[in-house]
């Protein structure tokens, strides 16, 4: 499995599952030095508000994607394809780039 370096110690002790699920408020320990490690606030916040964005927009650009076919049931396939693919997107951004650092407390 695909591990992260703890910002501590430098082990690899994050998995991508836990570093999918953190956010600024929630924090995993680390399995080496039981370090609290969560992600850098503001780039994740950024993403966070742009994910949240790209949910309508994600069904609208699926919708008038397959709008062209003339098929009704398509179109809404097409809309709920973009509603899950754009916002999977960002997680997938939010484990690429947003940097893990240590958490105080
Ligand atoms: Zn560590």
């Amino acid at each position: 499995m695909n591990l992260f370096a703890c910002p501590a110690c430098g082990e690899p002790a994050i998995s991508s599952r836990d570093k999918f699920r953190l956010g600024p408020m929630r924090a995993v320990r680390c399995r080496y030095c039981r370090a609290r490690v969560s992600v850098a606030a503001l780039p994740s916040l950024i993403l966070l508000a742009l994910a949240t964005l790209a949910f309508p927009f994600g069904f609208i650009a699926g919708f008038w994607l397959c709008q062209s076919s003339g098929s009704l049931p398509l179109s809404i396939f097409g809309g709920l394809v973009g509603f899950i693919a754009l916002p999977l997107l960002f997680r997938l951004a939010h484990l690429r780039l947003v940097p893990l650092v240590v958490r105080e407390g």
